[in-house]
């Protein structure tokens, strides 16, 4: 018994290097979070990176004492060659670190037409490469901003999407320049028919607040679980996917029952005006 067992884990060792080894399989896109302002906005931004060639993007460089130290150790030792700044949306705590970022790097801004700097606004839909294996597709989501853009990004065999401030893990944004009807679009429409395998990079680690708000609202076991890793990891980006957010995140269950009976709603924008209103007394 313990023969066979070990013959068995020795082959499953030989056939996962293989895997490994499979050009196919072999992981292209890297994601660096470089965490801001922690203790008060508690921001990310991120560096992605083609493994391949090494050409790189950074998203949301808001606050430049922290990240540009980053970009210019990886661009020196030659483990990266910046290509882009990418936003999410015009808010200073995402776009305001545009011009001091163009002081070290002359780069093209990709985001939305209100950024500071921006010299392309890809359309709802586009795509554009990172070197040679990342594909993104931007997805406009106004609301939080009427500018609001968020970035799937896949390389054939991880996907992910960077938010900003209209989708966080367990919440979304405040609706500062939009509507009910264009959140609800935006979540459940347009994000929610992203790939349940895409994980999530939001713009902030708000998880724990959200989390605070969901169970007042909504009890699943999905809810329980986020509860049990939010306290007990700092950091949440990247370890959920759009499939995990269809569970524990009440902003994306505006059909669900027990939501519906509580906010006494059951059209779907009206369950999600109502929910923002509560978040926002909460
Ligand atoms: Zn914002």
């Amino acid at each position: 018994m313990s023969l066979l067992a070990a013959t068995i884990r020795q082959s499953s060792r030989y056939i996962s290097n293989q895997s490994v080894a499979h050009p196919s399989i072999t992981r292209a896109m890297h994601i660096q979070s470089i965490p801001m302002w922690e203790g008060t906005g508690n921001n990310y931004a991120y560096l992605v990176v083609d493994d391949k060639t090494k050409e790189a993007v950074i998203i949301d460089p808001a606050h430049p004492p922290e990240v540009l130290p980053v970009l210019k150790k990886q661009t020196e030792d030659g483990s990266i060659k910046l290509t882009q700044i990418i936003n999410t949306h015009h808010h200073n705590d995402h776009a305001g670190g545009n011009s001091e970022i163009l002081e070290q790097f002359k780069l093209p801004i990709i985001g939305g037409k209100d950024c500071a700097k921006v010299t392309n606004t890809p359309a709802h839909k586009s795509t554009f490469s990172i070197g040679e294996s990342i594909k993104v597709t931007a997805l406009h989501t106004p609301c939080h901003t009427q500018d609001s853009i968020c970035y799937f990004v896949e390389d054939g065999t991880d996907k992910a999407v960077f938010t900003g401030d209209t989708l966080f893990i367990g919440g979304c944004g405040r609706f500062f320049e939009g509507s009910a009807t264009e959140m609800h679009k935006a979540l459940n429409e347009v994000l929610a028919s992203l790939p349940d395998d895409t994980k999530v990079y939001p713009g902030h680690e708000y998880t724990k607040g959200n989390v605070r708000f969901a169970k007042r609202v909504l009890q699943n076991d999905a809810i329980k679980k986020l509860e049990e890793f939010a306290q007990n990891n700092k950091e949440t980006q990247g370890k959920f996917t759009i499939g995990d957010e269809k569970k524990h995140n009440v902003f994306m269950r505006v059909n669900d029952p027990a939501i519906q009976a509580l906010v006494g709603h059951t059209e779907p924008v009206e369950v999600m005006k109502t929910l923002r209103e509560m978040k926002d007394r909460a």
